[in-house]
């Protein structure tokens, strides 16, 4: 066994050591323009080029890039807007700061992602869209998820983000749904240095609608066709993701070499790994196992030095934010915000460092 290591859950400086952020910066500051240029422009192009979309808008944040899709495609309140029931909680915010309702639908156990027999069970009348998580980084079902969505005429909204570069059946999630929303929040896997999103559709009139939804409702300056929003990308963070992109395939490979070590190395009768189905080519935003033991697994972890998080702690329905809001019951999520852990993971980790969380934890209970 090596000897006792500090290991975070997530470090951003492997990767930063690698950039000249500060000649990124003076490169912005030069230029003196810092909303609506051309890094802005240039990243919307290499993004839309890098996912096989036609379009992207830039926009200030994940929970926006989600919110401007769902009011472009129409979506308002009396809609009913069906959502995994262990996702972050912007995916439900997006659809009530619609005025639009929030219907949970329960995940697959083994995949964390939502189970298509459970969204079709919450499709009612008033359904218009469904939105599919790509949780942890690892994409939906998404063949049975786009038949419901015919079956039923629903709209498909993808939160992508946690799956920037995952593949479904060898085509990257983001480019199944009629508009798909990231987030370059700096902790996820193509990160800025603050908060930036973006929209990718392959719809013009979508693109069109949520770059004015964005830009107070403005198709041209001064000119407002909608009461609109300030969300915008920052040239500033434009640039940092412009420099960061061209590494993505290289940092989510590097996920990929350490999720296989710990999918092959971690070998503990009490815990359970994450299953990869066949269709799915993951990137491993999160690390997720399940025991029984969970707050134990996370103590023992945290006095040998290992850092790891929950994702997440409390279930949305289970929120006091959303108190009186759901009827239903949701065992599923609440098992795994019970006994999920996520493990270190990013990239730059090293081989000494992954091989001593893998051994930590196969001595854990023992
Ligand atoms: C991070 C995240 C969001 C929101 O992104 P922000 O940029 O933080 O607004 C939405 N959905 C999921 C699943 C996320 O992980």
């Amino acid at each position: 066994m090596t000897g006792h290591m500090d290991i975070p859950f997530v470090s951003f400086k492997p990767l930063e050591n690698e950039l000249n952020l500060t000649e990124i910066f003076e490169r912005v500051l030069n230029k003196s323009w810092y909303i609506g240029g051309d890094e802005d422009k240039a990243f919307e192009d290499a993004f839309a080029e890098y996912l096989g979309v036609r379009f992207c808008v830039g926009c200030g944040n994940g929970l926006d890039a989600l919110m401007l899709s769902l009011k472009a495609l129409g979506i308002e309140s009396g809609d009913e807007v069906i959502v995994p029931s262990n996702t972050y909680i912007a995916t439900a915010l997006a659809v009530v700061y619609l005025g639009a309702k929030v219907v949970l639908a329960e995940p697959k156990l083994e995949t964390f992602n939502i189970d298509p027999v459970e969204m079709e069970k919450a499709i009612t009348d008033k359904t218009k869209a469904i939105m599919p998580v790509h949780l942890y980084g690892q994409p939906c079902d998404m063949d049975k998820i786009t038949q419901l969505a015919k079956k039923y005429k629903l709209m498909i909204v993808e939160d992508c983000a946690q799956a920037h570069g995952a593949k479904y059946r060898g085509k990257k999630v983001g480019t199944f749904g009629n508009a798909a929303g990231f987030s370059f929040y700096p902790g996820k896997n193509l990160g800025a240095l603050g908060d930036a999103g973006a929209v990718a559709t392959n719809s013009r009139t979508t693109a069109d609608k949520v770059r004015a939804l964005g830009n107070y409702g403005s198709d041209y300056k001064y000119h407002h066709i909608y009461q609109g929003y300030n969300s915008r990308l920052d040239e500033i963070q434009a640039a940092f993701l412009n420099e960061k992109l061209p590494l993505l395939e290289k940092t989510n490979m590097f996920r990929k070499q350490v999720a296989k070590r710990y999918l092959s190395e971690i070998r503990n009768p009490g815990i359970i790994l994450p299953a990869v189905p066949e269709y799915a080519d993951p990137v491993w935003h999160v690390f997720a196992v399940r025991t029984e033991n969970r707050d134990e697994l996370e103590r023992y972890l945290l006095e040998r030095g290992i850092h790891t998080n929950k994702h997440y702690p409390i279930p949305i329905h289970r929120q006091k934010a959303f108190k009186g809001y759901f009827e239903g019951k949701y065992p599923i999520a609440e098992e795994i915000s019970r006994t999920e852990l996520s493990l270190p993971m990013y990239y730059g980790m090293t081989d000494s460092q992954v091989e001593y969380v893998i051994e930590t934890i196969n001595e854990f209970g023992r």
